[in-house]
């Protein structure tokens, strides 16, 4: 049952393992790349808004270097003299040098003076092919604005040079009157060739979205935006970005819900290069150029995000995928642990369920057997009242046949010292003093016998003391006949006994109920022998190893074979009611068993019974 449940639980608990594997594993996945990709986009960020601070305050003191240089030749004599008299040549060479001096120093593009009417007085690279001498510059609207009496500031590509330049102007002054306008032209090569070295790309755009300035040499002059055509008929009249393409770059947004900082470069046409056809993310960042209408934009490349986000991707699937397996483990474990705690509990149940059953099993048994053993006990003390109560009987029995013996056996001299002891008084009156004597010891030889015969009887009236003792078995025998005398006599039995002489064999048992034994057998011999021509007791003692094995035979008729089974059953008897009892043979077993001996019955090969007494053997006694 419990087992059952345990089994269901480790089924369960792989089910969830793999629904975990299914749905957590991509779930935390996907979480840790998100999570990666917001924390790379945020410090992305942060580098890009550093970034920008960094180029801006950069572009702004490299123009603003160049500020000064205008307004402090704008102030010169020379050149306030050369716009008062403009053919003077030695001042024009003088203005020549002057400007040529204050270019190299200033590490200008250009620093060139025009006259009101926009045309070109004196340059500083008055000696190159590419001199500004003599062009007539007023359509620049730094030109106007300086004109104006105000600082100009214009970024556009040299009308002869075609190279970008940002132009500063500022105006010349005669008291209040603005006679001329200086421009120094600055180059942005250096600072594009220093912005090249970092990681982002910088643009600079101008009020149209025009890229004036980048460390992208390619995207110069092309537009964040397409132009709309009114403007470029504008930015074409001004003649600012001769040649130039003024194509919108391929900027595509990036996706709908994506960060609108995103934007997507198709690097391809941008970079001209068939070989890099990828489409590049960029996180972009913006801010205004101070003192100017431009622009700066910072680009950052984001294929960082994506890579970020997908190792923490796998990391966190794998993470996960680890974490369940270990949980799983673990769960595994305690399963099995509680497995094992179940068993150890079911077989300590089982145990003691059998200890338990055993115990009760061995608990009825031994009530049992205390009850058999108390019946046991009972019945034995029945048996053996019975039995005492048997052999008193048969005693009493045996001792009215033997007292009618004795009777008769002392009556015999009783008369006959009657008639000693009358002799004797006769022959006293006669004065025969020698045959008195001789009738006094007749006398005497009688009570003798008298006496002898009163002995015995005491000792068989003696009751059975029961403790067993070393008895010498001829002696039993000499006292059974003595006291079946009468009746041997009566029956003119003749007595024969076989024994080794010359030593006394004893045997383990007790005088009295021997005796007893002996009686019954020699009286059912003599019964038995009543009538019959031939009456021979035979007594044999034979000794052996541990034993006296002693045969008693008769002449009489034996025994029928269909009594021989039933002969030593109590109250089996083939004799009258007055005869016996049929208690002797059975009593005489009973005695003879107790002496630890054997008691058989057979009938002899030359006729008549033959009992079989076995007793052991016992040392003498001293
Ligand atoms: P009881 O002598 O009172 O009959 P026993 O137990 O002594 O009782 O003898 C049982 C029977 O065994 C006798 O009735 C008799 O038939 C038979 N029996 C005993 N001894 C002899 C014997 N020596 N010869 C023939 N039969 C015998």
């Amino acid at each position: 049952m419990i087992s059952e449940q345990l089994q269901t639980a480790a089924l369960r608990l792989r089910l969830a393992t793999l629904a975990c594997l299914v749905i957590a594993t991509p779930v935390v996945a996907w979480l840790a790349g998100d999570w990666a990709a917001t924390a790379e986009r945020e410090a992305l960020r942060g580098a890009a808004a550093a970034a920008l601070v960094l180029y801006q305050s950069n572009l702004v003191s490299a123009l603003e270097k160049h500020q000064t240089v205008p307004f402090v030749l704008s102030e010169e004599t020379e050149i306030k003299a050369l716009l008062r008299q403009p053919d003077d040549a030695a001042l024009i060479d003088r203005v020549n040098r002057r400007l040529e001096h204050v270019t190299v120093t200033s590490r200008a593009s250009a620093i060139y003076l025009m006259d009101a009417g926009g045309n070109t007085l004196a340059a500083g690279n008055w000696n190159t092919p590419t001199s500004f001498i003599g062009q007539n510059f007023s359509y620049r609207p730094y030109f106007s604005d300086a004109m104006a009496g105000g600082v100009g500031h214009y970024y556009a590509l040299g009308s002869t040079s075609r190279v970008p330049g940002y132009y500063i102007s500022y105006p010349v002054r005669s008291v209040r009157e603005v006679i001329g306008v200086v421009v120094v032209k600055v180059g942005i090569e250096e600072l594009e060739a220093a912005w090249s070295h970092g990681e982002e790309r910088v643009l600079v755009t101008d009020s149209d979205g025009i890229v004036i300035i980048s460390n992208a040499p390619e995207w110069r002059f092309h537009t964040l935006k397409p132009l709309d055509s009114e403007a470029r008929a504008r930015i074409e009249a001004s003649q600012r970005y001769i040649g130039a393409p003024l194509d919108a770059l391929p900027i595509v947004p990036a996706r709908a819900g994506d960060h609108d900082e995103l934007a997507m470069f198709q690097a391809k046409s941008v970079e001209a290069n068939p070989r890099i056809a990828s489409v590049e993310r960029y996180l972009i960042q913006g801010a205004p150029v101070p003192g100017s209408d431009w622009y700066l934009t910072v680009l950052r490349r984001t294929g960082t995000i994506r890579l970020r986000a997908a190792s923490a991707a796998v990391t966190g699937g794998f993470a996960a995928t680890i974490l369940i397996f270990l949980l799983f483990h673990f769960w595994q474990r305690r399963l099995m642990w509680f497995e094992r705690l179940e068993t150890q509990r079911r077989m300590r149940v089982e145990l003691e369920d059998e200890v338990a059953l055993r115990t009760a099993d061995l608990t009825a048994a031994n009530r049992r057997l205390k009850q058999e053993i108390a019946e046991r006990r009972r019945a034995e003390e029945e048996l053996r009242a019975a039995q005492t109560e048997l052999v008193q009987a048969a005693k009493l029995a045996a001792l009215g046949e033997i007292a009618a013996g004795i009777a008769h056996e002392i009556n015999q001299p009783l008369a006959a010292i009657r008639s000693f002891a009358d002799n004797a008084v006769i022959l006293l009156e006669r004065g025969r003093d020698d045959a008195t004597r001789a009738n006094l010891g007749e006398i005497a030889q009688l009570t003798d016998r008298m006496a002898r015969i009163t002995r015995q009887l005491k000792t068989f009236a003696r009751k059975a003391s029961g403790t067993l003792e070393p008895v010498v078995v001829a002696d039993a025998v000499e006292e059974a006949l003595a006291l079946l005398a009468t009746r041997l006599r009566a029956g003119r039995v003749d007595i024969v006994r076989v024994w080794p002489s010359g030593h006394r064999l004893w045997v383990i048992g007790e005088v009295v109920r021997l005796q007893q034994v002996l009686v019954n057998l020699f009286r059912n011999a003599v019964d038995a022998m009543a009538g019959r021509p031939r009456r021979i007791l035979s007594i044999e003692l034979e000794e052996q190893a541990d034993r006296v094995v002693m045969r008693i035979r008769d002449t009489g008729p034996g025994i029928a074979e269909s009594e021989l089974p039933h002969l030593f059953e109590p109250f089996y008897t083939t004799k009258g009611l007055d005869e016996g009892l049929g208690l002797g043979l059975s009593i005489s077993r009973g005695i003879v068993r107790d002496f630890g001996g054997t008691l058989e019955a057979a009938n002899h090969p030359g006729g008549g019974a033959l009992f079989t007494l076995i007793l052991r053997r016992a040392e003498p006694r001293a």
